[in-house]
């Protein structure tokens, strides 16, 4: 199978600071083409960061990432740039991520001249223009085409820069809080065309969120991140109706209800105390300060991924005895 991973000790160095964090550790994950995978967790969790890196918006420090098998080094080279190309990321904010001084027009034409695929002359031009509008159904495609940012809705805005992103024929799309700041009425008909592309188009995406009833919905897989790791995986049904992590646990109970949601009142964290600083995260178990259930191993013994059934994992001391602990990725932090 076609599949795409980033090895584990994934590190980077956060942007404006002179000390190196390591937001990211530990976050092996394999995407698959035809499904969405969803990386759940609080603000600061660093589930945008592994966007990033996987982007090679920011370079790896330790660890790997292969597309289709292949491994992909960072720098320059035909394998890389066919890497960026088939990689394409969706930020959160669609004002921030088109240029306001130019047209939906522009900025397709540009990503199909950059990507090789405008095609020659101008009648095929437009005609892939028209099919990128049509694919985000932005339709009839001309009413669209020669307007301005400001001219259309956040929902309008992050259609094209979903079509921008086609624009590249992309094999992965990574989406960031793709919906987060889109009126509620919307997020569903975006997601939904999300999905629709993903089956039409055969992409693996990974779908970035604090919202785990999302994931339930959107997502095929489900992880979950904490403090920089990956604590929890499996199908979304399972990992949402029978989370196996302590912190897993803590997000769902402290999910905002459907009807709150609803009326634009969405609580932020009700659940015991905020995530860990990544610059001195805690030792042993990172979730261990909030932990209900921590033992006094959980303070100094990090906790390996236990296998449970079903696919389902969990990196959670609970789970010793009777999950089976993955000695074959669990090699000591680099
Ligand atoms: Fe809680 Fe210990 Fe499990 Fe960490 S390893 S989630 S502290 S029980
Ligand atoms: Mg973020």
């Amino acid at each position: 199978t076609k599949h795409f991973a980033v090895r584990r000790n994934a590190r980077d160095l956060l942007a404006r600071t002179r000390r190196t964090v390591h937001a990211v550790d530990d976050a092996s994950l394999q995407l698959r083409r035809g499904t969405v995978t969803a990386l759940v967790g609080e603000s600061g969790s660093g589930k945008s960061t592994v966007a990033r890196l996987l982007a090679q918006l920011y370079p790896l420090t330790s660890g790997e990432i292969h597309l289709n098998g292949q491994p992909v080094k960072a720098g320059r080279g035909r394998s890389f740039r066919s890497y960026v190309r088939r990689v394409q990321l969706i930020f959160q904010d669609p004002f921030a991520s088109l240029n306001p001084v130019h047209t939906v027009r522009y900025h397709l034409t540009r990503s199909l001249k950059i990507h090789g695929r405008a095609g020659s002359g101008e009648a095929e031009l437009e005609q892939n223009l028209t099919a990128l509008l049509n694919r985000v159904q932005l339709t009839p495609p001309h009413q669209y085409l020669d307007k301005f940012p400001h001219e259309l809705s956040g929902g309008q805005r992050q259609r094209v820069a979903i079509a921008r992103a086609l624009g590249a024929d992309p094999q992965v799309l990574l989406a960031d809080e793709p919906v987060s700041m889109l009126d509620v009425s919307i997020r569903l008909g975006v997601l939904n065309l999300l999905k629709d592309l993903k089956d039409r188009l055969h992409l693996a995406i990974l779908y970035i969120t604090h919202d785990i009833a999302s994931a339930r919905y959107f997502a095929d897989t489900t992880l979950v991140m904490y403090a920089g790791r990956i604590v929890e995986g499996g199908d979304s049904e399972t990992v949402t109706q029978r989370p196996a992590h302590p912190y897993t646990q803590l997000l769902i109970a402290s999910a905002p209800h459907p009807d709150r949601q609803a009326a634009g009142d969405e609580p932020e964290d009700q659940g015991t105390g905020e995530p860990p600083s990544l610059i001195d995260p805690p030792a042993g178990c990172r979730f261990h300060p909030r932990c209900p259930k921590a033992m006094e191993r959980c303070r100094t013994e990090l906790p390996p991924r236990f296998d449970l059934a079903d696919g389902q994992w969990a990196a959670c001391w609970l789970y010793d005895g009777t999950g089976t602990a993955r000695t074959d990725d669990h090699e000591k932090e680099a």
